[in-house]
């Protein structure tokens, strides 16, 4: 059996790349140095996009099933709703944010791994590598204190924030630490006359406090604290920070986590470094506003493990993977950017900036299209690759989706265990032809287009990687051409 591919830490974005290349039969070991599964709630929020890519791999049921689906985020100050957005109009079938602790999506993850045929090796620690140039002689340290060398064909760092494998590539992790500190507390709560499927943040002048439902009766509650010492909370402290900024009646009890966190803003400049990637945390860390962390790094997942499937099957050549870091440090970058500018508008002190934010975010909201957009943008179905270098042709004059946007079809794209590209173009003989000629590259199956004028190439993961007009050959071919070995 060819080496395997090596996967480190078995946290959401670890297990997903673990899960993605089991589905395509790529031999994958997944390791994390923790005895066991992380009992925190952490990541709560699930997005559309994440929720359609897991469609895809073939466990998106068994998330809607057990989370909860909020329908709508509120921000109220001065006792009134100052604006109110519906996530009902998102353009994608999961129209809703889907509430479940990191804890559950751990373990349906890990289900979903297992029923692929993988296992999570615990209490198993990286603790160094060399990249040869044909593999990654890695050293491991398991629980017991006996050390194990793996051959590796890849090495995938997983790892978190704090990330070995980050460290000992030697790569920068570049940005800031904001100097304002958040408590966050999981408890029951009596009292809050929203509903209970909506998300409420309530601004104060002191600050905010944020309710996230998690199930009926319990919510995640998140409050700045300024530039007080990072500590953990009490219930009487989150109790008393509620009754000031928050609406009023509202009693918490039963507290299930109560933390503190402090928000670093930074990432790596690249993604890869010879044999070795990094994904999730590894590379990216950023305000919890949006929750975008852990959808952001499971996508990583999602991007990097078709390519790698690719490559180790010989049917791709070995430069298919550096669009992996071009096209995820962009959108990290627009991400960090993103919950950025929400952290420090929650942030704002100066009682003028707060009035004038005031007027502004209510205006702004009244435009149903400014309500649209920005659901559409959190749920992450406006994700695209424009500057990726996979993207050949162009849309013009076509109904459809451009090179690097994500084809937004009412057939799943890109399940089975087979990495496979789909052509979606009238079916005729130069269709047939082209399968024929890529059939290792291309799904069997011609999808009908909305527009019968157009041609489109959709990657694996359902992004475009080109379009040209109906008979334009030529640029499906060239696009399939860089890619093919
Ligand atoms: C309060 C809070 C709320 C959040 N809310 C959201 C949200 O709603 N939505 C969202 O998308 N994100 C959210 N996030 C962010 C989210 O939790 C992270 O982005 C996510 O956990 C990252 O996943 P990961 O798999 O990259 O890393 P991690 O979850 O950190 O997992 C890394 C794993 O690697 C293992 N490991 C580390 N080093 C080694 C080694 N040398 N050998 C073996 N194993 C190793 C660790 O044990 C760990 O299990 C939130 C974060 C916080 C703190």
């Amino acid at each position: 059996m060819s080496n395997p591919v090596l996967v480190v830490g078995a946290g959401p974005v670890g297990l997903t790349m673990a899960a993605e290349l089991a589905r395509y039969r790529v031999p994958v070991r997944l390791i994390d140095r923790m005895p066991a599964r992380t009992d925190q709630s952490r990541a709560l929020a699930v997005w559309s996009r994440t929720l359609e890519l897991l469609g895809v791999a073939g466990c998106a049921d068994a998330f809607v099933a057990a989370g909860l689906h909020a329908k709508a985020v509120g921000i109220h100050a001065g006792g009134k709703i100052l604006a109110r957005v519906t996530f009902d109009g998102i353009a994608s079938p999961f129209n809703y944010l889907l509430m479940i602790p990191q804890s559950e999506t751990e373990r349906l993850l890990e289900d979903h791994f297992r029923s692929l045929g993988g296992q999570v090796e615990r209490g198993t620690e990286l603790t160094g590598f060399v990249d040869g140039g044909h593999s990654v002689s890695c050293t491991l340290k398991h629980a017991g204190g006996e050390s194990e060398t793996v051959e590796a064909a890849w090495l995938i760092g997983c790892d978190g924030a704090h990330s070995t494998v980050r460290r000992m590539l030697g790569l920068q992790f570049e940005g800031d630490t904001l100097p304002t500190g958040f408590i966050v507390a999981d408890v029951h709560v009596t009292g809050l006359t929203m509903p209970p499927d909506e998300l409420a943040i309530f601004w104060h002048p002191e600050g905010a406090v944020m309710f996230f439902p998690v199930m009926p009766g319990r919510y995640r509650i998140i409050a700045d604290i300024g530039s007080a010492a990072l500590h953990v909370p009490d219930l009487k402290e989150v109790q008393a920070i509620v009754d000031r900024r928050g609406p009023g009646g509202v009693i918490l009890s039963d507290p299930v986590w109560l933390s503190d966190f402090g928000v670093n803003e930074r990432t790596v400049r690249d993604y890869r470094a010879g044999r070795v990637f990094l994904a999730g945390d590894a590379a990216h860390v950023h305000s919890p506003a949006g929750g975008q962390g852990m959808n952001m790094g499971m996508q990583d997942a999602f991007n990097l493990a078709w390519k790698l499937a690719l490559v180790i099957r010989q049917e791709a050549c070995p430069a298919l993977l550096d669009s992996y870091g071009i096209e995820r440090r962009a959108v990290a970058r627009q991400i960090l950017a993103q919950s950025g500018r929400m952290t420090r508008i929650v942030l704002l002190a100066s009682p003028l900036a707060q009035r004038l934010r005031g007027f502004v975010v209510r205006d702004l909201f009244k435009i149903p299209e400014v309500r649209r957009a920005v659901a559409n943008r959190l749920s992450g179905i406006m994700i695209a690759y424009p500057d990726s270098p996979l993207n050949m042709g162009c849309a013009t004059g076509l109904r459809g989706a451009w090179p690097g946007q994500r084809f937004d079809a009412d057939f799943t794209i890109g399940a089975g265990r087979l990495p496979r590209f789909t052509l979606v173009a009238t079916d005729d003989a130069e269709a047939q032809a082209m399968i024929a000629r890529h059939s290792a590259l291309l799904e069997p199956e011609i999808r009908q287009p909305l527009d019968g004028k157009g041609i489109w190439l959709v990657r694996p993961d359902g992004y475009v990687a080109a379009t040209a007009r109906s008979g334009n050959w030529p640029v499906i071919e060239k696009a399939l051409m860089r890619i093919a070995v």
